[in-house]
């Protein structure tokens, strides 16, 4: 008998994994529930539908032979039955489970976020997870003048950039001690933040949010240290918490995410994660490659192209490129961790841009490049390859300049 695969979660990493599972020539039929109303698409370039750089149907991903099922949310799962059940009480059989449910937006511990008078945001405050997030604050951005975006990691960081260039104001509250920490060093959060500057975004770290005002309508966030930023637009970019419920309700052991070993299986039989929502040898990487690597691994398996495939872990790098705003992030970026490491560092003002390397001896560990991504195919290989470096390190930094 054909064996039914039913993927839930139409996200990247449920649709990567249809795409593989059908190009891989998998004998399953594969059905990818999704609980948003469109079929999955690039959340990544949320930001970039935001400027109207791309529009929403150049962003969709593809699915190899999969079906898909948008705004069909399984409600409940039966794993010793092998069942799934969706909201409008329609039960479906499957033979492999695979949970991509993803992750929700973490809201934060401040007054005022939420409506009065009721379940759901206050009116001018938003998140920024889906398509219809986005439509949402487009709508709104038209007539704002001023924003405020709590949260300076990546997410954050990309939200304001996207609502300085469609000519609001935005002013950035970050409760760390710089910009993206988790992947950026304080030097090149630097660069980062005179570059927003220049975009008009201002950037307040070490400052935390305390409440949002206005009641029905946010006009104002408060910060611990009492000072207030007016604005018509709140985002919320404070992080992500895995979606687990799903799984928790039928069973599943779930730590911070989705406990999944190696082969990306949980404990129950015939049922697998990935992406946001799985924690893997107690990471939960809430980013797109991982999710990507996991999906493929799965793909693997369950397609019978490579049925031990194992996912062992994902290199710790990360890509920002909104406009003309772009920086990777490569391993180990803070070197003054560990005094065995060396660093070798180009800071260059007048063009915005940081790079630096990080090497245990003749092996690179760790990079950032920031503003200027010239040499960031090399670097990746050197970084991946984990060999000792040939030549003067320096070539990884500077190759392509004039
Ligand atoms: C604006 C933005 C910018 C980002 N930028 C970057 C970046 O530059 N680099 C990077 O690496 N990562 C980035 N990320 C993170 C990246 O998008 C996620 O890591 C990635 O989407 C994870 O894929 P996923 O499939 O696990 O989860 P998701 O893409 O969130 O998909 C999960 C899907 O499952 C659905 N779902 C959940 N529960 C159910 C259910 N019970 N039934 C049916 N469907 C369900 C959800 O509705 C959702 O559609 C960004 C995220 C955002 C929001």
């Amino acid at each position: 008998m054909t064996p039914r695969i039913a993927v839930v979660g139409g996200g990247m990493a449920g649709a990567r994994f249809a795409e593989r599972y059908g190009a891989l020539g998998g004998p399953g039929t594969v059905t990818v529930y999704g609980a948003e109303p469109r079929a999955p698409y690039n959340r990544v370039l949320l930001a970039d539908v935001l400027t109207g750089r791309y529009d929403a149907e150049s962003i969709a991903l593809p699915l190899g032979g999969a079906e898909a099922r948008p705004g069909c949310e399984v409600m409940a799962l039966d794993p010793a039955a092998r069942t799934l059940a969706l909201a409008d009480g329609t039960v479906e059989p499957w033979d492999e489970l695979v949970l991509a449910t993803g992750s929700n937006p973490v809201l934060p511990p401040v007054r005022g976020l939420r409506r009065p008078d009721g379940p759901g945001l206050a009116e001018g405050v938003h998140t920024l997870r889906t398509l219809e997030d986005c439509g949402r604050l487009a709508e709104e951005a038209v007539t704002a003048k001023r924003a405020v975006v709590i949260g300076g990691g990546v997410l954050g960081v990309s939200a304001a950039r996207a609502l300085a260039a469609l000519g609001v104001r935005t002013e950035i509250v970050h409760q760390g001690t710089h910009l993206i920490e988790r992947q950026l060093d304080g030097e090149a959060a630097e660069v980062l933040r005179e570059r927003l500057l220049a975009l008009g975004v201002e950037t307040y770290a070490r400052n935390r949010a305390r409440a949002v005002h206005g009641g029905d309508r946010a006009d104002a966030v408060e910060l611990a240290n009492g000072y207030r930023l007016d604005c018509d637009l709140v985002v919320l970019a404070c992080g992500t918490r895995p979606r687990t419920a799903l799984a928790y309700g039928a069973g599943l052991p779930v730590g911070t995410g989705i406990l999944v070993d190696d082969r990306l299986a949980t404990a129950g039989p015939h049922v697998s994660a990935i992406g946001d929502c799985a924690e893997h040898r107690g990471t939960v990487h809430g980013l797109a490659g991982p999710a990507w690597e996991q999906a493929d691994a799965l793909a693997r398996r369950l397609s019978g192209a490579d049925p031990d495939a194992r996912y062992t872990g994902s290199l710790q790098r990360a890509r920002l490129s909104t406009g003309d705003l772009e920086y990777a992030a490569f391993g180990a970026v803070d070197e003054t961790l560990d005094p065995g490491l060396d660093v070798l560092r180009i800071a260059d003002a007048t063009r915005g841009s940081y790079k630096k390397l990080v090497l245990r001896g003749t092996r690179l560990v760790g990079a950032i490049l920031l503003g200027d991504l010239a040499t960031v195919d090399a670097l990746a290989g050197a970084f991946e390859s984990k060999e000792p470096l040939g030549g003067h390190p320096l070539h990884l930094l500077t190759r392509g300049e004039s």
